[in-house]
């Protein structure tokens, strides 16, 4: 674990460890150096580890594309869900967040490098959401989440993570929104010049992930 990357990190930026892939434990040691926000991105991995070690005094964040049949144990296990990618999820999260009186905190995931693999709202279908949002008072929109284009020059990630930024700040004048999730190990800096409130660190805090384990 880079404890130096943590302690020197700037204060105005949470920095959340992305934990997929590690053993409970690493989550554990996360809060022990100082980390307060974990991320996950698959639900029975985060459900097995929330079981084995509780809450830890962590905010836990769901950053992977999330299946409606799953989202009753998100809603459970989530502070932020970040990977909203959908209007039905919108419609199944709410229900689910009233079943149990939780206001659940999401931020809407936006698919800005327009590539097929990547879930998330194109331009237009992210207004249309934004028209019929405050209907579902279960939820309170926080922010946006981005993920930019894995590539070897990250400097083409930069325009990405401006316009992203362009948007958030269009956001702010219509909802008291104070998330922009933007930036992971190999942009994180160039996110947090663009304006990135949060960032989403995996390998440069926790090392290479070990894929031949399924926790
Ligand atoms: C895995 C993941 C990260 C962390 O990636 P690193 O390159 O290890 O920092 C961040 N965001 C999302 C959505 C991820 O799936």
């Amino acid at each position: 674990m880079d404890k130096n990357l943590i302690s020197s990190f700037p204060v105005n930026v949470v920095l959340v460890g992305v934990t997929k892939n590690h053993p409970a434990s690493i989550i554990v040691e996360a809060a022990k150096n100082g980390i307060s926000h974990i991320a996950e991105n698959r639900v029975q991995e985060a459900k097995h580890k929330y079981d084995e070690i509780g809450k830890c005094g962590l905010v836990w964040h769901l950053i992977g594309h999330l299946q409606t049949n799953k989202a009753r144990t998100a809603v459970d296990i989530f502070d932020i869900i970040e990977s909203v990618d959908s209007l039905h999820l919108i419609e199944v999260l709410n229900e689910e967040a009233a079943r149990i009186g939780k206001v659940q905190d999401i931020l809407l995931q936006l698919n800005l490098t327009h590539e097929t693999q990547k879930t998330g709202f194109n331009e237009q279908d992210y207004q249309e959401v934004l028209q019929v949002l405050p209907r579902f008072s279960n939820l309170r929109l926080r922010g946006l989440m981005v993920i930019a284009k894995d590539t070897e020059n990250i400097e083409e990630t930069r325009p990405v993570f401006r316009q992203a930024k362009e948007m958030f700040s269009q956001l702010q004048q219509k909802y008291p929104v104070d998330i922009l999730s933007m930036g992971m190990t190999n942009d994180y800096k160039i996110a947090i010049e663009e304006g990135a409130t949060e960032v989403r660190l995996g390998r440069a805090l926790f090392g290479e992930r070990d894929y031949s384990v399924r926790y």
